[in-house]
């Protein structure tokens, strides 16, 4: 069955919806405010990238990974936001460039935490919320 994922940026909501029979995407509107002109989402991820890439290719590259070797997990970090078209922003950079001079990860990380780029969504986190996902189908 063709289901697919709209957002609407009104809601902040990612509604599915049952293509079938004359039902036409262009026609769908948001179940909850009404809008018209709903936004295809094409993954989880970023669409923004110009490289389409499967989430086997990204799997791969995870598993390509040493967790005990700071360099390469700098190299995945760089991958992943380039990947997502992420800037990583200033401290990030020299936190990745720490790692890959072979400093201990352990103190990188903390440092990072106390300026706020905790596992956790703490002050001066990620920005935008991320949409919320409607459990319908319409
Ligand atoms: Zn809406």
């Amino acid at each position: 069955m063709p289901i697919y994922e709209y957002y609407c940026g009104t809601c902040n909501t990612i509604y599915q919806f049952l293509i079938r029979g004359s039902r036409k995407a262009e026609d769908l509107q948001c179940p909850k405010c009404g809008k018209g002109d709903l936004e295809r989402v094409m993954s989880q991820f970023s669409t923004s990238s110009s490289k389409s890439r499967s989430d086997d290719e990204m799997a791969a590259d995870m598993a390509d990974v040493d967790e005990n070797d700071p360099r390469s997990m700098a190299r995945a970090v760089r991958r992943m936001a380039d990947e997502m078209g992420e800037d990583l922003g200033p401290e990030l950079e020299h936190a990745l460039g720490r790692l890959e001079a072979g400093e201990d990860p352990e103190k990188i990380e903390q440092e990072l935490e106390e300026m706020g780029f905790g596992e956790e969504d703490g002050p001066g986190g990620t920005g935008a919320p991320s949409p919320g996902r409607d459990p319908g189908l319409y």
